[in-house]
Parts: C-alpha cells; sequence; structure tokens
C-alpha cells in the first residue's frame, strides 16, 4: 500500500504507529464512522514488531484477562475473511506445551482448569497422547503436556494489511485514514495540528536504578 506522505493540519483522531494495534484501531475507528483519522506511521506500516513476532495465536494462558483477549482476539481471526475481509493465513494447528518440571505441571494443570471454566477447550495429555499427537517430539522426560486445538498461527503482517486496507475503504471519498510518515533528517517525529514536536533535553544527574 502507497503513503501519503502530506501531513494534515489536524484531523479528529491521530493513531501513532502502524503496527497491528494502529491498523486495528483505524479500522474499528473506520467501522464506527469516524472518518477524519490520520495514521501517522515513521516508517513502513507493519515495520515494527508485529512483523518480527512468530505469528503464533493461542488461547492457553495462565489469567483471565488474557484469556478473555485471546478468545475475542481468536474470534476476530476466525471470522478475519469475513470482516474486515482478508486472508491472514490462519491455521489452527494446535499448540502443545512439553512439559518436563513437576511444578509446572500443577500450573499447567490450574491453567487449565480456568481456561476450561471460560470456554476454551485445552486438555492436559500424558508423554504417550502428546507423543503420539506429534510423533516427532522426544518425550522421554516430559511428565504431562498440554494441548489446544484452536490455537494456532497467523501471518501479523496480513493482519496489519488486512485492517488499514479494510479501514482506507471504508473512508473511501471521504476522508480516508492518511499513511504519513513523519520521518526527518532520520528520526521519527510526530506533529498533531501543525506544531513542531517538543524535544525532550537530556539533563545530566545520576542514574536510575532499574526497577527489580
Ligand atoms: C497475528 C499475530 C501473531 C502474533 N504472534 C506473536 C507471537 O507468537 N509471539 C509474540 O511474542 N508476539 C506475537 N504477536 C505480538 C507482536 O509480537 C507484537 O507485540 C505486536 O504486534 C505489537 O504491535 P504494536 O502495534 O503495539 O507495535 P509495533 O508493531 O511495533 O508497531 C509500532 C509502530 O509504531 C511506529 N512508530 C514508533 N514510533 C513512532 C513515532 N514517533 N511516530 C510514528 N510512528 C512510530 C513503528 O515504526 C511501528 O511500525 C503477534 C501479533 C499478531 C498480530
Amino acid at each position: 500500500m502507497g503513503l501519503d506522505r502530506s501531513l494534515p493540519d489536524r484531523a479528529e483522531v491521530v493513531i501513532i504507529g502502524g503496527g497491528v494495534m494502529g491498523a486495528s484501531a483505524a479500522f474499528h475507528l473506520a467501522e464506527a464512522g469516524v472518518t477524519d483519522v490520520v495514521l501517522l506511521e515513521a516508517d513502513e506500516l507493519s515495520c515494527g514488531s508485529t512483523s518480527k513476532s512468530a505469528g503464533g495465536v493461542r488461547l492457553q494462558f495462565s489469567d483471565e484477562i488474557n484469556i478473555a483477549l485471546a478468545l475475542r482476539s481468536m474470534d476476530a481471526f476466525e471470522r478475519f475473511g469475513q470482516r474486515p475481509g482478508a486472508d491472514i493465513g490462519l491455521h489452527q494447528v494446535g499448540y502443545l506445551f512439553l512439559l518436563t518440571d513437576p511444578d509446572d505441571v500443577t500450573v499447567f494443570e490450574k491453567n487449565t482448569e480456568l481456561q476450561n471454566s471460560m470456554g476454551v477447550d485445552s486438555r492436559m495429555l500424558s508423554p504417550d497422547e502428546a507423543g503420539e499427537l506429534s510423533p516427532l517430539a522426544n518425550v522421554d522426560d516430559v511428565l504431562a503436556a498440554s494441548f489446544c486445538g484452536r490455537d494456532g498461527h497467523a501471518t501479523p503482517e496480513a493482519v496489519v494489511l488486512g485492517y488499514a486496507s479494510a479501514a482506507r475503504a471504508r473512508e473511501a471519498g471521504r476522508y480516508p485514514p492518511r499513511y504519513a510518515s513523519p520521518r526527518r533528517g532520520g528520526r521519527a517525529e510526530t506533529r498533531v495540528r501543525g506544531r513542531a514536536p517538543r524535544r525532550r533535553r537530556r539533563r545530566p544527574g545520576p542514574r536510575r536504578a532499574p526497577p527489580r
């Protein structure tokens, strides 16, 4: 997708960053009828951590919030072909966690219970069952495994382009979300309403210890 490099003086909504979060926000705003949206990307859409991830998508998480978010995301990924309408290379081949530490087995048993209580069809497996599911895995020292067949992988860049293209298409003929490249002199800046960005000066002084 070509970038519109002109920067408007003002916009109702300015989204900074064209990774999956920015592109998804642009799409959901467009769908909700918010038309005057500008997405500022310092480089190319999806050039950040989104395109560097492994592309794993899973429901096997250990706390309620992440499980709820994962369920919401998986629903969206599964229906991505219809809404917003793009092939994201989703393959639900399952995630198999092989556990060799007794403490991990206890934790994963608890996690699986929580996942099941929230509607996730994950389950604990014996080492033999894990070996049958994945014949190339060496399960000699495996104590147990957990598996969810709805997990899998997708193409993160395709998710970004799917959302961004749909955001643009929905705005066609009105105020299309623009993807501006605010790179100046080799550094990324963001200008909103024509004001020059405030630069932070580095002051000499003691450095804080990193948080533990
Ligand atoms: C399908 C899918 C599968 C995934 N699978 C995994 C996985 O298996 N494992 C995993 O750990 N994570 C995974 N992730 C998550 C991924 O690793 C990232 O955490 C996530 O995509 C980050 O998205 P983001 O939009 O917050 O950030 P980014 O993708 O980093 O986007 C931020 C963007 O902001 C731009 N930017 C920065 N500063 C400025 C500025 N001042 N002005 C303008 N632009 C700026 C950058 O250039 C960049 O493009 C997955 C994500 C997806 C979509």
